[in-house]
């Protein structure tokens, strides 16, 4: 966690720092977990030694780094007030991690490029659209040359420029894969947005491409970054509210034109689950670390609405957990903006209302308190999710470490999504076979901002 957080009580205790052992077994169970989905599938390159494999030829493609040493400032105020903190200690520009930005759309341009001003590990190299005007009026915005701006149809040209080290794909879901597999041949990394794909297939062909060319692979899961939604996996996980049980959890927001991308089955894969709905699921699944060992959905369309004429509006479904504890989740793509879970535990609850926002995230834990309850509002300090997010893809490709969020997890949850659908369309719960091990699809844990 940020050093800098506050906390208005002592609820729960820190959580032990993992040794290398403790790390060096979780990927061997993540690597192991992703056998066992994939060994049905037939794609057993992903295991443990293929990895390592993968590891090892990617750490020499860069200089050793020789960052400046951090400045030290004294504290300001008594050690009772809000920490300040340290302040940052950013790699100089050369030394960060170069990236190529795939897609000039909403989210690259209002969020994505921004964050790149708070990244300390990570710089904007190149950008890639099918729109040149567009892509030189950006460049210039964000100081890159006119040669810095590739079309879709010379994206493999990025191959000749070594500036680029990462590319970040931001495309509607369905091209996904053909930017991965095109961009790993050209031998970079690839960062990909959630949902990883359109499909579990689709998802296992991008791991294979990444892994035949030894390069990283991360799914985006802003969320997992996130310091207040790692706090409450934290304080789920610590036991200090007794064991979990319940979890609700929605993702609801008003789509407009009925012509956009997301509304057409082929471009997004689904309506409101994929999109929104990906957030409850792979949500709960950090908090808890387990895997869904049932599931039952069902889906509505409000009959004659443009928008979901190829795609669904809302998506419910609940999940159990080998633990026993049990999901309740939404997704809802015609009703104002709700963004929230509680997860309900033995002695208390902890509720993120917003939950999935970019900014403005807000926490309330309450605790069980002899004849009452003590309700607490926890504050930390905010951090921009993308900037945390890519600073942790450059940390991986500088320091040769899989990511927190690899193309296992992005898979993962492309599996899930198609048995909640599977569940909807045959309107009877899906068994699945219980994965072993704690966070399995997960990499080690990101390190503190
Ligand atoms: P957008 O529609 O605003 O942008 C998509 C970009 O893709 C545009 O620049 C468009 O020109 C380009 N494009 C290329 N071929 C296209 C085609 N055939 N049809 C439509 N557009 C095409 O979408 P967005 O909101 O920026 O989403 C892009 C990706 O980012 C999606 O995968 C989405 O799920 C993901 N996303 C993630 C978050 C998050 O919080 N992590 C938030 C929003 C979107």
């Amino acid at each position: 966690m940020n050093s800098n957080e506050h906390t208005t009580n002592s609820l729960v205790e820190t959580q032990p720092t993992l040794s290398a052992d403790e790390l060096t077994r979780r990927r061997f169970l993540g690597a192991a977990g992703a056998t066992a989905i994939a060994a049905g599938a037939g794609l057993g390159a992903l295991d443990a030694t293929a990895e390592v494999a993968n590891a090892q030829a990617t750490s020499s493609a860069r200089a050793p780094l020789q960052p400046p040493p951090p400045v030290r400032l004294p504290p300001l105020s008594t050690p009772t007030e809000k920490a300040e903190g340290q302040p940052p200690a950013p790699l100089p520009p050369s030394q960060r991690v170069g990236y190529a930005i795939v897609g000039l759309g909403h989210l690259t341009l209002n969020e994505i490029l921004p964050a790149f001003g708070e990244c300390k590990m990570s710089r904007l190299v190149a950008l890639v659209t099918g729109e040149r005007e567009k892509g030189l009026t950006v460049a210039r915005q964000y100081g890159l040359e006119a040669s810095a701006v590739y079309s879709y149809a010379d994206y493999d040209r990025l191959r000749d420029n070594p500036a680029v080290e990462v590319i970040y794909i931001v495309l509607p879901n369905s091209m996904h894969e053909e930017y991965t597999v095109r961009g790993a041949k050209a031998g970079k990394h690839i960062l990909c947005e959630k949902p990883m794909a359109t499909s579990s297939a689709s998802a296992k062909r991008m791991i294979q491409a990444c892994q035949a060319a030894n390069r990283k692979l991360m799914i985006a899961y802003r969320i997992q970054y996130e310091p207040y939604n790692r706090e409450a996996r934290r304080i789920i996980r610590s036991g200090a509210l007794g064991k979990a049980k319940l979890m609700e959890t929605i993702n609801g927001q008003a789509q407009g034109d009925p012509n956009q991308w997301r509304q057409k089955k082929a471009l997004a894969g689904g309506g409101s689950l994929p999109d929104i709905g990906l957030y409850c699921l792979n949500t709960t699944r950090f908090l808890l670390g387990e895997e869904p060992i049932e599931i039952m959905a069902s889906t509505y369309s409000t009959p004659g609405d443009p928008r979901f004429k190829e795609v669904e509006e809302n998506c419910l479904w609940q999940m159990r957990f080998p633990s026993g504890v049990q999901a309740n989740c939404a997704a809802a793509y015609a009703t104002h903006n709700s963004k929230r879970y509680r997860m309900h535990l033995e002695t208390g609850w902890i509720e993120m209302s917003p939950a999935y926002f970019y900014t403005g995230l807000r926490m309330e834990i309450a605790r069980a308190e002899g004849k009452s309850e003590r309700i607490e509002n926890r504050q930390l300090n905010p951090e921009n999710q993308f900037a945390t997010e890519i600073d942790h893809m450059s940390d991986c490709v500088i320091h040769n470490k899989t990511p927190f969020t690899p193309g296992e997890e992005g898979l993962q949850d492309q599996i899930l999504m198609e048995a909640i659908y599977r569940s909807a369309r045959e309107g009877k719960s899906i068994s699945l076979a219980p994965v072993p091990g704690r966070d399995a699809f997960r990499g080690p844990e990101p390190k503190a901002g």
